[in-house]
């Protein structure tokens, strides 16, 4: 089988010459462009010999030689260093950081075959270890000075993202305050127009009233939801606490579903919770959260699924220092889409959508009609602002087998002192 080298260059036409040289001489030569990928190149590679340009961008030849030879498995493949810039003690610094070999450019067309083959062959250059010492104490200084500018580097680039978070933060509410003023006189002139004309409309024009109203309603919502948003991401949501019945909740939550469920042929099995204590908290917050995530149970299930909502009382772990408190752990399951593993955590940020904006259909109910991407953001961010959490497990994601999914909600049962 024919050898593999690694040749790792930005050079273009120096690719090309070594490419086509070894490649005559029966190598199989793979390519990466600067010393990240070169890194890992030689991670999925494990090729038989890495010939290094030391000028490369990013990690250069120098520092990537140093990675490679750190890490497991790939120690003892031998490096070739490859310059231009043939500068005094070049050659001892490369084989200090440990090159197992030295070659200047520009590349010796007739030798070069050669010269790797030797390579392969166990020859390597050395360097006296007196010398090493004294390049060794030259090298390490130079990288901590490359880690510093790299680290003001990347202070500088997370200052300018969390600017740019901010900016993002301050046009959302901005632009959801100014279109909830006029959104909510449109939907007080609807409502007056509507009474006014109720005597004279037909069926026709109550039909076109009602899709008015409840676009407008849709839009009242999406605004509300941008809001609610911006508070949580300022940790500025406040709560209205007040004792809280989960009996009545649910309740809600059954009356708001059962003929959006009833037209997708779906069960919806809400539990009977009339034996559960009054909890601690706020209501309509914690009515929003089963909202969003019912609502979604319903968009990303078949139909003729089921959905199953429960919930039940228990003592967390006792922690040293902490009194236990008493939770309520509320399930909802759903017999879905389900969601990848590697989404399990992504679904939970603010604008966030497994698929493609473009193809939704912005229904809350249709089956995988998309919406915003806030739904879970602001329902884990209430649960949170409670002293809760919210998480989903899923077997993975598959339209046609339907793992499901499965919603934790845990909040503590509370006292009026924690509210
Ligand atoms: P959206 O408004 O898009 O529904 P959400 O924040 O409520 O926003 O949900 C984010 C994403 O999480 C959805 O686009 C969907 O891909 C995924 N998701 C949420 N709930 C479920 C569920 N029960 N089953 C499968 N996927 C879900």
């Amino acid at each position: 089988m024919s050898k593999t080298i690694l040749y790792i260059e930005d050079d273009l036409s120096n690719r090309l010459l070594v490419r086509h040289l070894l490649g005559n001489a029966g190598y199989r030569v793979v390519e990466a462009v600067d010393g990240l990928n070169g890194v890992q190149a030689a991670q999925a590679e494990r090729p038989d010999l890495i010939l290094m340009d030391l000028g490369i961008p990013g990690l250069d030849g120098y520092e990537t030689t140093t990675r490679i030879k750190s890490l497991a498995g790939l120690g003892h493949i031998p490096i070739i260093a490859l310059t231009a810039t043939a500068r005094e003690g070049d050659r001892q610094r490369a084989l200090t950081a440990g090159c197992d070999g030295y070659l200047t450019k520009p590349i010796n067309v007739d030798r070069l075959p050669q010269q790797i083959a030797e390579f392969l062959n166990g020859f390597r250059e050395t360097v006296a270890a007196d010398e090493e010492k004294a390049y060794l104490r030259e090298y390490n200084p130079r990288l901590v000075d490359r880690l510093e500018q790299k680290i003001k580097e990347l202070s500088r680039a997370n200052q300018a993202l969390v600017h740019t978070d901010l900016m993002k933060s301050r046009f959302i509410n901005l632009a959801a305050h100014e279109l909830r003023t006029p959104l909510t006189a449109l939907h007080g002139y609807i409502g007056m127009l509507a009474t006014q004309l109720a005597a004279e409309t037909d069926e026709n024009t109550q039909q076109i009233f009602e899709g008015v109203n409840s676009s407008v309603d849709r839009l009242r919502g999406i605004v509300q939801d941008m809001l609610d948003i911006t508070r949580i991401e300022a940790g500025k949501l406040q709560l209205r606490h007040s004792p809280v019945s989960l009996a009545l909740i649910f309740n809600k939550i059954r009356r708001d579903f059962e003929n959006v469920a009833q037209k997708r042929q779906q069960r919806l099995a809400i539990a009977e919770v009339e034996h559960m204590p009054m909890m601690w908290g706020d209501g309509e917050r914690i009515t929003q959260i089963l909202r969003n995530l019912v609502s979604n149970a319903i968009k990303y299930t078949p139909d003729g699924g089921e959905i199953a909502l429960n919930a039940e009382i228990f003592n967390e772990p006792a922690t040293p220092g902490a009194e236990p408190r008493q939770l309520v752990r509320i399930t909802l399951r759903d017999t879905g889409i389900g969601i990848a593993p590697d989404q399990q955590e992504r679904i939970f940020e603010s604008f966030y959508e497994v698929r493609d904006i473009e193809l939704h259909s912005s229904s809350k109910t249709d089956f995988m009609g998309g919406g915003a991407g806030l739904g879970l953001p602001i329902a884990r961010g209430v649960a949170e602002a409670h002293g809760g959490s919210l998480w989903v497990e899923s077997n993975g994601h598959d339209p046609e087998r339907c793992p499901g999914s499965t919603f934790y909600l845990i909040l503590p049962l509370g006292t009026p002192a924690t509210g």
